[in-house]
């Protein structure tokens, strides 16, 4: 692990919402064991940690972010050249990768109804 800049908890949620698909991984690591702790801390400092952890807290922030960002995606017509998703270049509203990940929870949503 190297060392990194210090992001408050708003920006490594951030970071995390940016690394597509990392937040629902977390989210489906950190969830609380029998005794209440959390399983994914467990394995990656085998120590248990009170659930919910601080991942787990950046992981449901990071699902904001993703919320916000799918409702706005949807409500713009007008592609700006870049992407909504991750900042970066895109023909549409949004690059190839954030457009594959706005059907996939566009799909989720329509299973769940
Ligand atoms: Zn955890
Ligand atoms: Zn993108």
């Amino acid at each position: 692990m190297t060392k990194t800049k210090k992001l408050n908890f708003e920006e490594f949620a951030w970071e995390v919402f940016r690394m597509r698909g990392a937040w629902r991984r977390l989210l489906a690591w950190h969830v609380p064991d029998d005794s209440g702790r959390c399983a994914g801390c467990h394995e990656d400092q085998g120590a248990g940690h009170p659930w919910p952890c601080t991942l787990h807290a950046v992981a449901v922030k990071a699902a904001r972010f993703h919320e916000e960002w799918i409702a706005l995606v949807r409500q713009e017509t007008e592609p700006s050249g870049i992407c909504h998703g991750c900042g970066g270049p895109a023909e549409g509203l949004v690059c190839g990768s954030c457009e594959q990940e706005e059907r996939e929870a566009r799909e989720k949503e329509e299973s769940d109804d």
